[in-house]
């Protein structure tokens, strides 16, 4: 069998056939408009496909589907055992279909085919089995009432869940947010981002394959001011899970308030801190760790270790270590298995993180990078890109950049940089390096982040809860805790 690196994903792309509807009640339909929208390839400007743009009548219709599912239990009545089996099989069609998903992500939104092959869709294939496997696990319970009565604490599902995804990791954060709420037995509707609807679309068609009834998943591309915003505002959704900025998570909590107070839980941006200390005792690992943390995915991660804040009396020797390791993530042909770093989304977000860039090269020191650059003449790519000696206050220090930009500043003593690691609105992750455990312990307990990686940058597991702190969020992806999200807890007391 052939390694993602050994597979033709350029010959492939020519005949791939993405689907450009919305997927609602079982089968693929046009938006009740008609309109639709383009869908490029970022790093080539080639059109993929014309997609159905879905407003709030859509956004409705898909409701109603879900509402009737859920109420007539096709779904949330079956046993634990029945949507656990539908759900790993569910895993097991992705990871055969994995080229075409693989090829569906890095066409879509710029990432390296490679990636998307090797994590990204084995990843989603993991997720939905977790959460296959952990559904018929979870015991309910008993109160301890005393002989004369019986109070049970059960956790039911909540209804229609609507869950609204940005576009860096397509597939893996609709996952994130489908296998919890599906296994569960939640009916859900979901809204891609308008820049990555493809692969969405695709795991739809294989979920009623695997034997998730018609109504159960729908999935509903459009644009966020109109589709996102119905699905906010409407009134039979029971609980809204977004994944996208920080701005736009406000918007939701908003549109709750407006309507009928949905639940809420929201996975927004971040501006991590990566902490070396001069104690660490392998700083080459140290620095394959950052920049990896920061040139992954083109920088377009959430909890990107975007920040880091190394000790003075190693940061010549560190920032010599991170430059070398710069030029190894030159941007390439996402197709290609040889490239080390893709395109970036689309052309707006390539505009803002340049703007980031040049604003950079007045604030702070150019140390790599810098530049917008294309591969065979076209599409949006950006070079590594590196400062040092970044204020504190600077907007390279303090915004959400998104992109392959790194911020580089010094520190003298633990105190110092615990405080400036928490001097932001965000607290999404963390990372520190140090061998001196009480240290690791220490600090990490100092840090006002949802995951603090040590000796290692942005780790992160099925089995863990992700999500953050302050304006990063509310509420935790993953792990037998993302079933709170999805779930209501109902007493029933029984006296005797
Ligand atoms: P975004 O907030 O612009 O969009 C996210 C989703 O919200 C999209 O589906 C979009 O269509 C929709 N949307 C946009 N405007 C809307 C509106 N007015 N009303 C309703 N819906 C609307 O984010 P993005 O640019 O797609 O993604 C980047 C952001 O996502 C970054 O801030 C990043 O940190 C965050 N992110 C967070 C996590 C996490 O787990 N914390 C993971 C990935 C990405």
């Amino acid at each position: 069998m052939q390694t993602a690196a050994e597979y033709d994903w350029i010959k492939s792309a020519e005949t791939i056939q993405p689907r450009n509807k919305a997927f609602i009640d079982g089968t693929f339909v046009d938006a009740l408009s008609g309109e639709t929208f383009e869908c490029l390839n970022p790093a080539t400007g080639a059109k993929l496909a014309d997609i159905a743009a879905c407003d709030a009548a859509d956004i409705d219709r898909a409701v109603k589907s879900a509402r009737t599912a859920f109420e007539d239990g096709r779904w949330s009545s079956k046993s634990p055992a029945d949507r656990k089996a539908v759900i790993l099989k569910l895993a097991d069609l992705i990871r055969d279909n994995m080229t075409e998903l693989a090829l569906l992500e890095s066409l879509d939104m710029g990432k390296l085919v490679v990636d998307a092959a090797t994590s990204d869709v084995p990843g989603a294939a993991s997720i939905f089995q977790w959460y296959g496997e952990a559904i018929d696990k979870i015991y309910d319970e008993i109160a301890p009432t005393g002989q004369n009565d019986l109070a049970m604490v059960r956790r039911e599902p909540l209804g229609v869940i609507g869950a609204v995804v940005p576009w860096n990791f397509p597939l893996d954060m609709a996952t994130w947010k489908l296998a919890p709420a599906l296994a569960m037995g939640n009916s859900v509707v979901l809204k891609p981002a308008e820049q990555s609807p493809l692969s969405a679309l695709r795991l739809a068609e294989l979920a009623l394959e695997a034997g998730i009834p018609e109504g159960v998943l729908n999935v509903v591309p459009g644009f966020g001011e109109t589709a996102g915003k119905a699905l906010g505002l409407h009134p039979d959704v029971d609980c809204i899970t977004f994944t996208g900025s920080t701005e736009v998570g406000k918007y939701f909590l908003s549109y709750a308030g407006q309507s009928n107070m949905k639940q809420v839980w929201l996975e927004c941006g971040g501006k991590s801190p990566n902490i070396i200390f001069a104690d660490c005792d392998d700083l080459d690992a140290a620095a394959d760790a950052a920049a990896a943390g920061i040139f992954f995915n083109q920088g377009e991660v959430c909890s990107a270790a975007s920040r880091l804040l190394v000790e003075s009396s190693i940061a010549d020797v560190f920032l010599e270590k991170m430059t070398e390791r710069a030029a190894r993530y030159m941007p390439g042909n996402p197709l290609d298995p040889n490239s080390a770093m893709g395109a970036i989304v689309d052309e707006t977000q390539t505009r803002r993180i340049m703007g980031f860039i040049d604003h950079g090269k007045s604030s702070s020191r150019l140390v790599c990078g810098g530049e917008r650059v294309t591969v065979d003449g076209k599409g949006c790519f950006i070079q590594p890109t590196i400062f040092a000696d970044v204020d504190p206050d600077d907007r390279l220090s303090r915004e959400e950049i998104f992109g392959p930009v790194l911020a580089v500043s010094t520190f003298e003593t633990e105190d110092e940089v615990i405080a400036r690691a928490n001097d932001t609105i965000y607290g999404l992750a963390a990372s520190v390096w140090t061998s001196n455990l009480s240290r690791a312990h220490r600090v990490s307990a100092k840090l006002r982040a949802g995951s603090v990686s040590v000796n290692a940058v942005d780790a992160v597991s099925p089995m863990t809860p992700f999500g953050g702190f302050k304006q990063s969020g509310i509420g935790r992806d993953l792990s037998l805790h993302a079933f709170d999200k999805f779930s209501g807890l109902k007493t029933t007391w029984i006296k005797f």
